[in-house]
């Protein structure tokens, strides 16, 4: 998603009217425990808001006298929203706007969780089960780290020519094979496994395999020494790290294209819904 500013508020001072901004569901104010910190992403000023509301625990926005709420501050599948200033980031409008709208969540997600939450080292090895969007930006994230070897998992075929585009040195489609998924992963790893390995799909079962895919003994891999680690946004800042990718992304260092498989007008939302039952579907660009 990404948005032109209407009007801003009056104590703020860095976005003016007519500014490009991407909203982001994560705030940073640079100053509270969290924000000092480097282990973690969540501003405890402005954090991630679950309830739909503002952060002051109101709604700016209504239908006809009805609230509404402000789904992870954002509310992107409307015309107009209202968001708290520290909820956005301004853009270089020469960006490519497709390329932006990608970059809330899904790929920069998968991207930051290979880059700031795990930190992949040159040379490492690295799985990534599900190639969506978060998937193929934990390869492009293990490509731009330099990882030697990077297995991307998925039971569509057609995900193997996404993989690629991204840096996928090989490909696992699990119905192929009568196997677990570990024990092929562990297969293209001389039998020890990977370094690294991502779950980014969202299937209960599958973080067992990510964990028994990786360079440990195959039981008890936690007890081991193995480290189990959830991400959100990929670790990364608002605004310190973020705006790093936007960069990549608008100097063309990566290349967001083979994302962009469908796109709808927003009278036609319910469309793209259907569009992303398709195999051939990785994101929809929904056009206001
Ligand atoms: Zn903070």
């Amino acid at each position: 998603m990404q948005s032109v500013v209407e009007s801003v508020g009056e104590e703020v001072t860095d976005l003016k009217e007519g500014d490009l901004v991407i909203p982001t569901y994560i705030g940073e104010c640079y100053e509270c425990e969290n924000c000092i910190s480097e282990k973690t992403n969540l501003c405890l000023k402005y954090p991630v808001p679950l309830s739909g509301l503002m952060p002051d625990e109101t709604s700016r926005m209504s239908v006809r006298g009805q609230k509404l709420y402000h789904s992870f501050t954002c509310s992107t599948w409307s015309e107009y929203m209202v968001v708290d200033a520290n909820y956005v980031v301004k853009l270089d409008p020469t960006i490519s706007l497709p390329h932006a709208s990608f970059l809330s969540c899904g790929f920069s997600t998968g991207f930051g969780a290979v880059w700031k939450d795990a930190k992949v080292e040159r040379g490492s090895t690295v799985a990534v089960l599900g190639l969506g969007a978060v998937g193929l930006g934990a390869i492009q994230g293990a490509r731009v780290q330099g990882a030697a070897k990077i297995i991307g998992i998925d039971i569509n075929e057609k995900k193997k020519t996404k993989g690629t585009a991204f840096g996928m040195t090989d490909f696992i489609n699990p119905n192929d094979y009568d196997k677990p998924i570990f024990e092929l992963i562990k297969e293209l790893t001389g039998g020890l496994g990977v370094d690294y390995c991502f779950e980014c799909t969202g299937v209960p079962p599958l973080i067992n395999e990510a964990l028994q895919a990786t360079k440990m003994v195959n039981f008890l891999s936690l007890l081991f020494g193995g480290t189990l680690k959830g991400s959100i946004f990929g670790g990364l800042k608002s605004k310190t790290d973020f705006p790093i990718i936007i960069d990549k992304c608008k100097n063309k260092e990566i290349q967001l294209d083979e994302l962009l498989t469908h796109e709808v007008l927003v009278k036609d939302i319910d469309k793209a819904f259907e569009k992303m039952k398709q195999p051939d579907c990785v994101k929809v660009l929904i056009k206001f």
